[in-house]
């Protein structure tokens, strides 16, 4: 089974997945970037992270920024994954109950891999 995409569907998929690489990929690299100031900022202070306040900043905003490289990461992975199933044929399909998975949610989501009632049963 395959789902049956126009040419034109084809093509939006791929760009908004082109598109969201793209910014999951900045977004990567604005945030490794981030991670590094922080770690200067924080050997230049050389404080004690447990009593200095401003060492405690620094380590929660470290790991909102580790926390955004991972994000980043997982969406450039998963918008990766999908074009190999738009080349491959296997896109639009669930990867869990085989069925179609719905144009609008494609839409909003290019880079799924379930449909909405496989997501709505693992609560995503
Ligand atoms: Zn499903």
């Amino acid at each position: 089974m395959t789902h049956d995409f126009s040419a034109a569907q084809r093509a939006r998929f791929r760009a908004l997945l082109e598109e969201q690489r793209e910014a999951d990929r900045s977004n990567a690299f604005a945030a490794t970037r981030n991670m590094q100031l922080i770690s200067d900022a924080r050997q230049d202070s050389s404080t004690d992270d447990e009593h200095d306040p401003e060492g405690v900043t620094l380590a929660f905003e470290r790991s909102s920024e580790a926390a955004m490289v991972q994000r980043s990461e997982r969406g450039v992975a998963e918008a990766s994954a999908a074009l190999a199933r738009l080349d491959d044929g296997s896109y639009g399909l669930c990867e869990e109950c085989g069925n179609e998975i719905a144009t609008a949610r494609l839409e909003a989501r290019p880079a799924t891999t379930l449909c909405i009632e496989c997501a709505r049963r693992h609560g995503a």
